[in-house]
């Protein structure tokens, strides 16, 4: 039995509970004792040193796109339509191998800043691409964070009236049977897995009112979860209305799209209506702040999904429609968006912490396992250093997190494993990580014939 104490840390534990001066034990990966004052004598155990320090959950990403760390940086003042339009001519060129580097790249970052889990929103399978899926899978896992890989597809291409060039879509039937097979090949249930699978097709305007439907059936039959892009933009709603005479949230809904099994990256333009029918129906939120102001999408109504019971959490969404990609500064950027928007009262930083962490795992379905430090869950842990310069003269710690600059992670946890040591990646090196995703923006970016 392999057990780790944490000692001296201020603990925000994610379900509300904080302990000044507390510790944390975990055994065989699972944490069986969280309290005040110093941990009882435990033989053999790996201590962690935690004063100075704040714990919390390992941080949950309820929605990105780890491909696009080869795109990085690109179409930089362009609206979504715009975006996507000139990403898809780079996107074409994915293949497994590219898949591998920018998995490897986005999770080791992901990992240096505190998230334990991440769900992948994948949708651009070119033709000739490889085994992408099992490519990503198989990073994720050498860096060591879960990965909740949403299998995304888009059946509507240009010459179908929908926004991706054909080239990178595929048909209803292949995009229904290759999500199958990715389910059937890495979805775990299993307590503690750390890969799942959900079926993800990409949005309304590239995606067919058939293949959306379908992929409801197939989710259910299947057991596992749904998640889309919905209500991003104005153009999106218009295009929608226009199209299929619903706004986005109904049509989700006549399709069978809400309920407790899905999750809605960014759900930005919702009426009162609508809300009431997301919280309603169970539906979770992802809400990715720092990507919705970068495309100028517009502001997440966050406080009142909240007060209407949604289950919100956090996501960096893709790096090439948020360059910072950390669910730290997602925090604050959630914080400071609402509070634009609706006052000073809007969002408190406690609120955007339990975003960044029991709120995703409720979007993921994984609220029995991670999210809070609690006995019988995960030992999904991050600690970060609050003691420094920057932090020092700020006396509350999980204000010091959300207001105050980047924390330094110091320690991350993984089912009581150390991702992080001492503020080193411990699994893949992290030069390694970076050289990957600098091959991948190369070799995508690279102008015909130099590749
Ligand atoms: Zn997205």
């Amino acid at each position: 039995m392999s057990t780790v104490v944490i000692d001296g840390a201020h603990i925000a534990a994610g379900d509300g509970t904080e302990y000044e001066d507390g510790h944390i034990v975990a055994a065989d990966g699972v944490v069986t004792r969280v309290g005040a004052g110093p941990a009882p004598e435990a033989r053999g155990a790996r201590r962690i040193d935690g004063r100075g320090c704040l714990a919390t959950p390992g941080l949950v990403n309820t929605h990105h796109h780890l491909y696009q760390w080869a795109t990085q940086g690109m179409f930089a003042d362009a609206t979504l339509f715009e975006w996507l339009t000139g990403s898809y001519e780079l996107w074409r060129r994915l293949d497994a191998r590219t898949v591998h580097e920018t998995t490897t790249a986005g999770t080791a970052w992901l990992a240096l800043s505190g998230c334990t889990t991440a769900s992948d929103h994948h949708y651009v399978f070119p033709r000739e691409a490889g085994a992408m899926v099992a490519a990503e899978v198989e990073a994720a896992r050498a860096v060591g964070i879960r990965l909740d890989l949403a299998r995304g597809s888009m059946d509507r291409g240009r010459s179908a009236g929908g926004l991706p060039p054909d080239s990178v879509t595929e048909t209803f039937q292949g995009a229904l049977t290759a999500t199958e097979a990715a389910v059937d090949a890495h979805h775990d249930p299993a307590f503690g897995a750390m890969t799942r699978v959900a079926v993800a097709p990409c949005s309304p305007f590239t995606v067919s009112r058939e293949l959306m439907a379908a992929s409801a059936e197939l989710a259910r039959a299947k057991g596992v979860r749904l998640h889309t892009h919905l209500a991003e933009t104005r153009d999106e709603e218009e295009q929608c209305r226009a199209e299929f005479g619903a706004a986005p949230v109904d049509y989700a809904e006549q399709l069978g799209w809400l309920g407790e099994d899905v999750w809605l990256a960014h759900a930005v333009h919702l009426s009162d209506g609508a809300i009431a029918r997301v919280a309603d129906t169970g539906t979770g939120v992802a809400h990715c702040p720092s990507s919705n102001a970068r495309l100028g999408a517009g502001i997440c109504r966050t406080p009142e999904l909240l007060r209407a019971g949604t289950a919100v959490g956090l996501g960096v969404d893709g790096p090439a429609s948020s360059e910072l990609t950390g669910l730290a500064g997602e925090m604050r950027q959630a914080v400071l968006m609402a509070r634009a928007r609706s006052g000073p009262r809007a969002l408190s930083a406690r609120q955007a912490l339990h975003m960044a962490t029991l709120g995703g795992a409720r979007c993921l379905g994984r609220q029995a396992e991670i999210g809070s430090i609690e006995t019988g869950k995960l030992a999904d842990i991050a600690l970060w250093r609050i003691d420094g310069f920057g932090h020092d003269a700020i006396d509350d710690p999980v204000v010091a997190l959300v207001f105050g600059p980047q924390a330094r992670l110091e320690h991350l946890l993984v089912g009581g494993s150390a991702v992080v040591e001492g503020g080193e990646l411990r699994t893949v090196s992290a030069d390694s990580a970076a050289a990957a995703g600098r091959r991948a923006h190369r070799r995508i970016t690279a102008r015909e014939g130099t590749r």
